[in-house]
């Protein structure tokens, strides 16, 4: 599933259609997770791309009409051609530019999203509960742990709540954990402020290095096989049911929380 650092790659990698003006819009299949509106293609048409920004796991593009809403779901993955070709298959949506350049949308399970959201997106209803940016200077330590008084639930449910933080995921979840030594079901209230400081930290320094793993545009990204760069990752727990944990030797664990795997090392997350 894209995370965070894949989103940000993804928003980095689409730079070279700023300022580039809409020819066409193309609706293949408009069946997401919610219909993409009818009224892209004309909306859309002659209108500027003026910026690209990301909220949670949103890409938003913002033209003088109004700005767009992309989400890639569980499957999504969104490509920029340098000149028009056959889509494929689960290629559902197109945004074409006047230089050529084809910005593609395409999505085997169909759970990502293409929605507008007017001039207010920060407004939209999917936009307006979400939490701070993990790595956004009012993200820290003090705040996560003012926030985490009143919460029983475990740590690892807690930092994956949107509400709380956007985009820490399974992955970065398990791992920010693990780099700060903090048992995944510890409940939330239990962190202490030191530990609430470390694990924002290591918050930010797993989505970090992950950016850094995901390369500087989508071709880095993607990889000459089409895959995404995310797979390439070394991780310290996630996945690694079984395996010797890297720091002390014990086997790695798994436990679910929260309807999701958790993987931790039982020595050294306490
Ligand atoms: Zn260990």
């Amino acid at each position: 599933m894209p995370e965070l650092p894949e989103v940000e790659t993804t928003r980095r990698g689409l730079a070279p259609l700023l300022n580039q003006t809409v020819s066409q819009v193309v609706i293949r299949n408009p069946a997401l997770r919610w219909p993409i509106p009818g009224h892209l293609p004309q909306t859309l048409l002659n209108q500027s791309l003026l910026e690209l920004s990301r909220r949670g796991k949103y890409i938003l593009a913002r033209f003088d009409a109004g700005s767009l809403l992309l989400h890639l779901g569980m499957s999504g993955r969104i490509c920029l051609l340098e000149k028009d070709e056959a889509p494929a298959r689960h290629d559902h949506f197109d945004i074409h530019f006047r230089d050529g350049h084809v910005m593609r949308l395409r999505d085997p399970r169909r759970f990502g999203a293409v929605l507008w959201a007017g001039q207010e997106p920060g407004e939209h209803v999917l936009l307006k509960v979400l939490g701070p940016e993990p790595l956004d200077d009012g993200f820290t330590g003090a705040w996560l742990y003012r926030q985490l008084r009143n919460k029983t639930a475990p740590i690892k449910n807690a930092i994956m709540d949107s509400h709380l933080v956007v985009g820490v995921g399974n992955i970065y979840a398990s791992e920010s954990l693990f780099r700060s030594g903090i048992h995944p079901g510890t409940a939330a209230n239990k962190v202490s402020k030191l530990r609430c400081e470390t694990l924002v930290q290591e918050i930010k320094a797993t989505l970090n290095d992950a950016l850094l793993a995901g390369g500087s545009s989508l071709r880095d990204f993607f990889g000459a096989d089409g895959n995404p760069g995310y797979f390439q990752q070394e991780y310290f727990v996630y996945g690694r049911t079984g395996q010797p944990c890297k720091v002390c030797g014990t086997p790695i664990k798994t436990v679910r929380l929260g309807q999701r795997s958790t993987f931790f090392c039982a020595h050294c997350q306490r």
